[in-house]
């Protein structure tokens, strides 16, 4: 049986890695410090006996007795709310993290993939975004913690790579989205839906002129899944190209819940990148990839999961 350890396993899109792993039959060792994530999204897999958990920072060094086949390293802070209340963690944990699991795929031979974003490319100038392009961030701005750490997180990637000779794969997220996402953690959709299902006004940031792109985690995790069997070490964008303004967005949900909610406006958040679109001509040619889920559907499940969470959730301001 192949071995798997998967960090930030109790988040969004580890916990989704974990389950699509356990169903191709593969051990998984399941890491996280319960920092963003929840325990709740990996109850079910704690009776198997292919399945363990550790409790850990991945700060800190990372020890895994016996064999290891793959590395997934998904822990981060992946919110504009949790990165920039824990901004130093965040860095630590790109930085650090990275750095302690390349280590352990080093001694351990084995192959790791780190999950980079679309925030490496900043406020792209370059639109759509391809893998070619290398992006306009600010050091020094509100995310530049989250960005910068996700750029140096490539760069050792790389070193590792070229240096030591490990085998690595770098997915570049785009805004994915789905069942496990946290009510309160900020980021549109939870943040729309929660509003909506609350009866509070939606609230657009700036004119909402500025776009995203979304893709429904079941394609993300596919796109993942086949990087990670591939042969390639250079980054690959994983995203939906489907790109529609923040507006509209606003819009579609209204609709979506049957709510008769306003759409009222806040500033801008500092940096808050004006387009974002993935060009996944890269994907479609090595991996045989493309996204399946319109967002219609996408939209309607991940609806219906957060309608179905007991009411005390959707008060709930802290993690
Ligand atoms: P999430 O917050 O739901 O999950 C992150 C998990 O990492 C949490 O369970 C958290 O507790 C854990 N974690 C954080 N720091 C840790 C540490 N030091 N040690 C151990 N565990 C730690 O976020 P997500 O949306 O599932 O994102 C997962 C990964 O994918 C992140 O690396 C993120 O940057 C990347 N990503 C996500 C998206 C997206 O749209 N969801 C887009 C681009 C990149
Ligand atoms: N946004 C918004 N209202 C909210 C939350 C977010 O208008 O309540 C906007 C945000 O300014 C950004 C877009 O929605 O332009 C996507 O934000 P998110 O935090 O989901 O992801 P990211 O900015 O990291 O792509």
């Amino acid at each position: 049986m192949k071995r798997i350890l998967i960090t930030g396993a109790a988040g969004f899109l580890g916990s989704h890695l974990c389950d699509r792993f356990i169903k191709e039959d593969y051990h998984v060792i399941a890491m996280d410090n319960l920092i963003t994530g929840d325990l709740r999204n990996l109850e079910h897999l704690f009776k198997l006996e292919n399945f363990e958990f550790y409790h850990h920072d991945v700060t800190n060094f990372v020890h895994i007795p016996g064999k290891l086949d793959y590395i997934l390293h998904f822990a981060s802070p992946a919110s504009p709310i949790d990165y920039l209340k824990i901004p130093i963690q965040t860095l630590k944990v790109g930085a650090l993290g990275t750095h302690n699991l390349l280590g352990l795929a080093k001694e351990k031979k084995a192959r790791i993939l780190i999950a980079s974003t679309s925030e490496i490319y900043g406020d792209p100038l370059v639109h759509p975004q391809t893998e070619a392009y290398y992006g306009n961030v600010n050091t020094i701005g509100p995310r530049g913690v989250y960005d910068e750490a996700k750029r140096f997180m490539e760069s050792i990637t790389m070193a590792y790579h070229r240096f030591h000779g490990v085998e690595t794969r770098i997915v570049r997220i785009f805004n994915t989205y789905g069942p496990r996402m946290r009510l309160n953690d900020g980021r549109v959709i939870p943040a729309f839906i929660g509003q909506a299902l609350r009866g509070e006004d939606l609230t657009v940031f700036g004119d909402g002129s500025q776009t995203r792109s979304f893709c429904y985690v079941d394609d993300e995790i596919e796109g993942i899944y086949r990087l990670l069997l591939s042969d390639y070490s250079l980054p690959v964008n994983i995203g939906n190209p489907h790109e529609i303004t923040i507006k509209d967005f606003a819009e579609e949900i209204v609709k979506l819940t049957g709510t008769d909610q306003k759409i009222i406006y806040k500033p801008l958040p500092k940096d808050d990148p004006m387009q974002r679109q993935p060009d996944i001509s890269k994907a479609k040619a090595l991996l045989g990839w493309e996204p399946k889920v319109s967002r219609a559907d996408g939209m309607k499940m991940t609806y219906d999961y957060f309608k179905s969470l007991p009411d005390e959730e959707l008060y709930k301001k802290d993690h």
